[in-house]
């Protein structure tokens, strides 16, 4: 019960910092590029045909409140054990030495990455799609906001790798902080409808990460495309798309 009370008591703090920084980014996202810019970008669009209508973004910021709240106990909750000495996210910079907490950072965006690769595959399985991914592939011509519209079981599972990996390894709070942020411009970017990265991405080291694009795919054409950040589990299991960088190069030829 007491401990309860304490994840609960944190909660709100963390709901309004989530709400403050995930809302204002989808919305600026959504209002520059969807808006303001949008006779400029007209040739970056990903998909031709605009379908996100006011009744689907409505939704999906819907569905993200439950995220937040979702998120802002998950946490709480992670800060509480924590407390108790139960993982090893620690705060002291002088701790561990900073080669450490730079490399935090590094080792989390490839665990990440993984964790999203399988978890997203199991959430394709035809036994579990139907109840919880369902929710997140209603949207398909994606917006800044789709990228946090899915059902709350989704969202704890893409979360949860923090719980292992906490309890085995230190992580450096900042770092996992500047990780979060960097997550979300990656999600929204995954999620923008429009592909802002020059023509030049695919080409060199760079076409190891996701484009928008990539992930645009994945909305449109469903079986394909499973990954975050980068194209490697992809490209290792065979489920990238066989069309993705032509598909690329063609959003950045249009004319
Ligand atoms: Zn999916
Ligand atoms: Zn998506």
């Amino acid at each position: 019960m007491e401990a309860m009370k304490a994840i609960l008591s944190n909660m709100p703090k963390r709901f309004v910092s989530a709400i403050m920084l995930n809302g204002l980014m989808m919305t600026l996202a959504y209002f520059f590029v969807w808006k303001l810019l949008k006779t400029r970008l007209r040739n970056k669009r990903i998909q031709l045909n605009e379908r996100a209508d006011f009744k689907q973004i409505k939704s999906e910021f819907k569905n993200a409140i439950f995220i937040f709240q979702n998120g802002a106990f998950l946490s709480s909750l992670v800060l509480y054990l924590n407390s108790l000495g139960y993982n090893k996210i620690y705060n002291n910079f002088a701790d561990y030495n900073v080669f450490w907490a730079i490399a935090n950072f590094f080792i989390i965006w490839v665990i990440d990455d993984a964790w999203f690769y399988w978890m997203h595959r199991l959430l394709h399985h035809k036994s579990i799609y139907g109840y919880v991914h369902v929710v997140h592939h209603r949207s398909i011509d994606v917006t800044p906001f789709s990228s946090m519209s899915f059902h709350v079981v989704e969202g704890f599972l893409l979360s949860s790798w923090i719980f292992p990996v906490s309890f085995m390894m230190p992580l450096y709070a900042p770092a996992l902080g500047v990780f979060k942020i960097w997550g979300l411009l990656n999600n929204i970017k995954a999620h923008l409808g429009y592909e802002l990265y020059p023509a030049s991405f695919n080409e060199g080291w760079l076409r190891f990460l996701t484009s928008s694009t990539h992930h645009n795919m994945h909305h449109s054409k469903f079986k394909g495309n499973y990954g975050l950040h980068f194209r490697f589990w992809d490209k290792i299991c065979g489920t990238e798309f066989r069309d993705y960088e032509l598909t690329f190069d063609q959003v950045q030829e249009r004319k």
